[in-house]
């Protein structure tokens, strides 16, 4: 049986790494680059199957050197590619990814290219997977009426919902009935509730408002900081773990992925969030999205 359905993006992500994050019309000299797997969804997918999770990814890529990169990638994994649909005319998604090596902190512009055009009508017997998993996970990249659709028939099949608001955008009130757990960073989560967040008690207010708006659950992951959850009843706050961070890129991604396997595991909320908070630090000490996802046996060393 399917544990964990995820549905997103796979893009391949061109870093670069310098000294500073250029301003506008300003060129450095960095000091490397990187070309590896990427996007929300597939990095999710990474990190459940590297943790042991039984997943499958649902996406859509192009017939193209970059959709070759989803594919190894994936198999690499040893993630089932039979849900990824492959368009001959359309592109696989790119992003653009500069990082500032001191803080590992980044600047990304994601063309998410074949996903772009997914429609309900695409997934329609990809959809069965859904039905089946424990829990179906997905994000904010493609598009939304898909995205809604999805979250709705995992709900009425019993399947734990997480959506990663990721990123933000405006989201109809229909949503907020389907989700189980709400993961946005503080910027999301500034952006949904109107609330600046720099502190708990600010978290906790936006958690408040967006129970308030149906959400069962809510996950607010703040960076270096930690996270904070709220399900109405109890508050959980987590310090980040202690780790050199040198590229946060895809750290949300290590969370939501973490959070899924461990929730799968059917583990205690506390025990699920340390252990994503966990997998989401470990992330930040290597380069790249999916190719810095742990392993079990990695978190062991922290
Ligand atoms: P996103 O990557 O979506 O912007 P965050 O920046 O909030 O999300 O990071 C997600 C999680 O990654 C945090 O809740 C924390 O567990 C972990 N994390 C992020 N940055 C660091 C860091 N510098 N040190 C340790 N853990 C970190």
């Amino acid at each position: 049986m399917n544990d964990i359905s995820v549905l997103g993006i796979f893009v391949a992500d061109i870093s670069f790494s310098g000294k500073k994050i250029p301003s506008v019309g300003e060129t450095i000299l960095g000091d490397g680059y990187n070309i590896g797997p990427g996007g929300k969804g597939c990095n999710q997918a990474i990190a459940i199957a590297r943790l042991g999770g039984n997943v499958s990814f649902i996406s859509k890529i192009g017939k193209d050197d970059y959709g070759s990169l989803a594919l190894d990638t994936l198999k690499k994994n040893k993630i089932d590619t039979k849900y990824i649909i492959e368009q001959k005319d359309l592109q696989t998604g790119v992003a653009g990814i500069m990082i500032d090596k001191r803080t590992g902190k980044n600047a990304i512009n994601v063309i998410t290219g074949a996903p772009s055009t997914l429609t309900n009508d695409d997934l329609k017997d990809k959809i069965q997977i859904i039905k089946k998993s424990k829990i179906f996970l997905t994000q904010l990249e493609i598009p939304k009426q898909v995205t809604l659709n999805c979250l709705k028939i995992a709900k009425e099949n019993n399947t734990l919902t997480i959506l990663n608001p990721a990123p933000a955008s405006d989201l109809s009130k229909e949503f907020f009935y389907y989700i189980d757990y709400f993961t946005p960073n503080e910027t999301e989560a500034e952006f949904y509730t109107g609330i600046k967040i720099t502190n708990q008690n600010e978290a906790k207010k936006a958690s408040e408002k967006l129970l308030n708006l149906g959400i069962k659950k809510v996950i607010i992951t703040l960076g270096e900081k930690g996270l904070f959850y709220s399900d109405g009843k109890e508050d959980i706050f987590l310090k980040a773990t202690s780790v050199k961070a040198i590229d946060t890129t895809g750290a949300g991604d290590a969370f939501n992925g973490g959070l899924a396997f461990a929730l799968s595991q059917n583990k205690p909320i506390k025990s699920a969030l340390n252990l994503a908070n966990q997998v989401a630090g470990l992330s930040t000490t290597k380069l790249g999205a999916g190719e810095s996802m742990p392993t079990l046996s990695n978190l062991g060393s922290i």
